[in-house]
């Protein structure tokens, strides 16, 4: 179904906040299977707003509005959306009930304004609004429906969510299934080409690639008349998939690489311990955001001065000046020194040029060198990122890390 969003606020043309609202309504209708048409952002101002409705209507079936239903007097979406599809306000008996009881809670006075707000089109399916005040509402004419809601991202959001997603679940006659699939190593370029054979006349389900920060994803959707039949056609895509990029495919339940990693140090109880050095605890910040990693990660040394390596995990001095604290061999001598103090399971390190500065021709902003002891062996991993900028290659270095993790306790 063809459908548009319109954002409604004055605010908004100023620059004054960002339209977060519309990247989040695009992302879900789309994930839905709704095309999305057109963004459309107007100020309050009631003949432009009428206008923009009408001429998204020559082309739309759907329009989901934002902002503008609050009690105010610059609030109103409500009464030229029910305007311009020929309805009437009318007083709406439980939005009414729930407002006066939400004064009575917060012990103020309700004012007529307040009373505004339970007055909705005569035709429409209303919205409660569970984390405000003014509820939304859906309402159809002669095929086309637009649907209202409040303009606070967090009160939009949950009503989105809880009851405009049902709604529009149930108007429409097919189901949307779709596997987020996750991949690190593997360039959003590469990933196209590889699955050129699937992507090439495939109508449905639909492959869409995306990059994202240093990973790449790959959108599996179907639709279908029931939910099982999707289901099915984007598992059996899924498998044809597999057999092309399997190697990079970390997830396919659309979850982080660090979440996959720490849930299978957790499950397969290996304990885990950290040695940073260009990466400054980045590693070990990313890993310890997930609740109860305390079972297995014992310890993240920061280890960012030559005398920081060699104290606290005894790299080699004559290392150190021969190779060079970013190097193969002070990155394996970093990973065995910590398996040393720590005795834990998995000891990955890190060394590397984050930049801007501090590169040369030999060695390049964006080297990185991981190094992992696990089951009494030692291993290196060199990376050579493309230089964008700092942050991007230290992010780089941890996704890096968790991806040899990742490797060597799948085996
Ligand atoms: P209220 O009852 O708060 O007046 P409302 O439905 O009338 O709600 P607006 O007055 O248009 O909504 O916007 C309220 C606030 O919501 C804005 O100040 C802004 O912080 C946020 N907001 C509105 N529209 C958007 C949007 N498109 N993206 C992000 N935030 C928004
Ligand atoms: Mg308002």
């Amino acid at each position: 179904m063809k459908s548009a969003i319109l954002s409604v606020g004055t605010e908004l043309l100023f620059g004054q906040i960002t339209n977060t609202n519309t990247v989040f309504l695009s992302q879900k209708l789309n994930l839905l299977g709704f095309d999305v048409m057109y963004h459309y952002t107007v100020g309050d101002n009631p003949r432009r707003l009428e206008e923009i409705i009408k001429l998204a209507f020559q082309d739309c079936d759907l329009i989901l509005t934002t902002g503008g239903l609050g009690p105010t007097q610059d609030d109103l979406t409500k009464e030229i959306a029910c305007r311009t599809l020929g309805d009437e306000l009318v007083l709406h008996e439980a939005s009414m009930k729930r407002l006066e009881r939400n004064f009575r809670q917060m012990n103020r006075p309700m004012t007529e304004n307040n009373r505004k707000q339970a007055y909705m089109p005569s035709r429409a399916v209303v919205f409660e609004n569970d984390q405000g005040t003014a509820p939304g509402f859906a309402l159809e004419k002669d095929g086309k429906t637009i649907i209202c809601m409040p303009g606070p991202p967090r009160e939009m959001t949950a009503m989105f969510e809880n009851k405009v997603m049902p709604y529009l679940e149930e108007q429409s006659e097919s189901t949307i299934y779709y596997r987020m699939i996750r991949m690190f190593g593997i360039g959003e370029s590469m990933l196209e080409t590889r699955l050129l054979p699937l992507i090439d006349g495939q109508t449905d389900p639909t492959l869409a690639t995306y990059a994202k920060e240093g990973e790449c994803c790959l959108r599996i959707a179907s639709k279908r008349p029931s939910r099982a039949e999707a289901k099915a056609a984007v598992d059996s895509m899924l498998e044809k998939a597999r057999r092309l990029i399997g190697e990079y495919i970390y997830s396919c339940d659309d979850e982080e690489l660090v979440c996959v990693v720490a849930k299978k140090l957790m499950e397969r109880k290996l304990t885990l311990s950290s040695a940073e050095s260009c990466t400054g605890g980045m590693f070990s910040a990313a890993v310890t955001g997930i609740s109860g990693i305390s079972q297995v990660f014992d310890r993240a040394l920061v280890t960012y001065s030559n005398e920081a390596k060699m104290q606290e995990l005894g790299v080699k001095k004559e290392t150190l000046e021969a190779y060079g604290a970013v190097s193969e061999e002070t990155a394996r001598e970093m990973a065995e020194g910590l398996r040393r103090v720590s005795g834990s399971d998995v000891c990955i390190s890190v060394t590397g040029i984050a930049g801007p500065e501090g590169g040369s021709l030999e060695k390049p902003v964006g080297l990185v060198y991981i190094g992992a002891c696990y089951q009494g062996k030692t291993y290196c991993r060199k990376v050579q990122t493309r230089n964008v900028s700092r942050n991007w290659n230290r992010n780089y270095a941890v996704l890096s890390m968790l991806d040899v993790i990742n490797r060597l306790i799948s085996d």
